[in-house]
């Protein structure tokens, strides 16, 4: 087993995998440091922006994979079906249906066609009133 390789583990059991994650973080800020100290911008440099990328992309899945984990328990799309639904209820309802409105409540009410002249009564405030259907 490589030297790397045995450090990561051992890293890994004693922190966990999220304080590794801060781990690499911390430590490649550190890298940084030493990278702008020392003035040798060359590998040590890279390494620490390799390691912070590494990091941002560990933390980035880590959310993506939670975030698609809870898009499971999300409802579908029943409130678009229920809508397309009420709409092409409304059109069948069209051909066989009036839709008037009371004439003192505004409240729509729907007589079916067809019946000629018929007396509809409001089901909410009673007023009766003449319609052609
Ligand atoms: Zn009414």
């Amino acid at each position: 087993m490589k030297l790397k390789d045995r450090f990561i583990r051992f890293m890994y059991g004693r922190y966990g995998v999220d304080s590794f994650g801060k781990f690499t973080i911390w430590g490649s800020l550190i890298l940084m440091l030493i990278a702008g100290m020392v003035t040798i911008r060359g590998i040590l440099s890279w390494l620490a922006w390799a390691g912070i990328i590494y990091s941002y992309f560990r933390m980035f899945s880590k959310i993506l994979q939670t975030a698609a984990e809870k898009s499971k328990y999300l409802p579908d799309d029943t409130g678009i079906r229920t809508f397309f639904y009420r709409q092409r209820n409304m059109i069948t309802q069209r051909k066989t249906h009036h839709i008037y409105k009371c004439p003192s409540c505004k409240q729509k009410i729907r007589v079916p066609k067809g019946k000629g002249k018929i007396e509809i009564r409001c089901p909410k405030c009673n007023t009766r009133f003449i319609k052609r259907s």
